[in-house]
């Protein structure tokens, strides 16, 4: 276990989102998005939530980011709820955990210049700052992403993807945070500059001792600013290990998919890379026993049947499929070795 100090933890963290029919609005169904997600992040770390869109991982960064609220679990943040904060607290909060969104057009106004985009969180937070000692700050936050004073009286369009991004991050910066929720920052950006956003979030991390959570769908993106990576997949985290643990030698056979999935085409590779087969199920009527088992090419009998419990591996990496055995006791609930579908219908 670390001893460094906790940035933040999520513990059992369950979204479900209620279905609505007819003119009552009739709750006729849940759509599980989250399923009992726990981590930590350690200060000045990255943990990286990986897996295909629909798998839950943004819905756990709103949670976090405190943009929605749990159906059940908690975000704790110095030993806090970030539910139960008010009042000086959630100022707080809201000042040290910002976020950085994929699409860095969508999240700014196009009619205000860098300056007001990048003094939004200072305004928001309601840090008392006059106006001077305001540009002094953003010109900072600017030039810490390599952009310049001599930038602060443009727009948006003016600037390429890359740079855009660059501007967000300096939004994200200006109020020195200490955790960043990173939703896939790269995604939206051409292949040639996705390597130097990332260079770029490895040395603020080292020089402002940053914490981040990293949202990615891609496992070749997160696998350099990783400390951890959790593999989610249908709302669950199904495997958590080490960057190295899951990309050089992943154990549940959905990593290892990602794994396959994440290489470049190779001539004589194409049968393992789509080791991922058919569409992911439906978070409204997620499959019984273990979710993946559909798509799994390992899928034995018991698969179908039994859900896998999250299990401690001797290695340290926590792994959720029948092919391991149980090192120790589930760690989704110590007291029960695996939980039957129907146990959790009836929860
Ligand atoms: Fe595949 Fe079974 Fe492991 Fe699920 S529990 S990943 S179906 S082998």
């Amino acid at each position: 276990m670390s001893s460094r100090p906790t940035a933040i933890e999520a513990r059992d963290l369950k979204k479900y989102y209620p279905i609505r029919k007819g003119l009552l609005g009739r709750i006729v169904g849940q759509v599980k998005a989250v399923q009992g997600v726990s981590f930590s992040i350690d200060k000045g770390k990255t943990y990286a939530l990986v897996g295909e869109s629909g798998c839950g991982k943004t819905t756990t960064s709103r949670v976090v980011l405190r943009l929605r609220p749990p159906t059940a679990g908690k975000v704790l943040w110095n030993g806090n709820d970030i539910w139960d904060l008010e009042g000086r607290g959630l100022r707080d909060f809201q000042r040290k955990v910002q976020a950085v969104f994929q699409d860095p057009v969508g999240s700014m106004n196009p009619r205000m210049k860098v300056r007001r985009i990048v003094a939004e969180p200072i305004r928001l937070g309601k840090l008392e700052l006059d106006s001077t000692d305001e540009i002094d700050t953003v010109v900072k936050a600017l030039e810490s992403v390599d952009l310049h004073a001599d930038d602060l009286e443009r727009y948006p369009h003016e600037f390429s993807g890359g740079q855009r991004q660059r501007i967000a991050i300096a939004r994200a910066l200006v109020v020195d945070p200490e955790l960043i929720v990173l939703d896939e920052p790269v995604s939206a950006l051409d292949v040639s500059v996705r390597a130097q956003i990332m260079n770029l979030l490895g040395e603020l991390q080292q020089s402002k001792n940053l914490s981040y959570l990293l949202i990615a769908h891609h496992l070749a993106t997160v696998r350099y600013l990783s400390d951890t990576i959790g593999v989610m997949y249908l709302g669950r985290i199904v495997e958590e290990g080490t960057a190295a643990q899951i990309v050089d030698n992943p154990q549940h056979p959905y990593s290892q998919a990602l794994v396959e999935a994440s290489l470049p085409a190779v001539p004589g590779m194409r049968d393992e890379i789509e080791t991922i087969r058919y569409e992911v199920s439906s978070p409204i009527n997620p499959p019984q026993g273990c979710e993946f088992h559909p798509r799994c090419p390992e899928a034995m009998d018991i698969c179908s049947a039994v859900r896998p419990p999250l299990v401690k591996l001797e290695d340290g990496r926590r792994v959720a499929c029948h092919l391991h055995p149980r090192a120790e006791m589930s760690l989704e609930n110590p007291t029960v070795k695996s939980a039957s579908d129907k146990e959790e219908r009836e929860a």
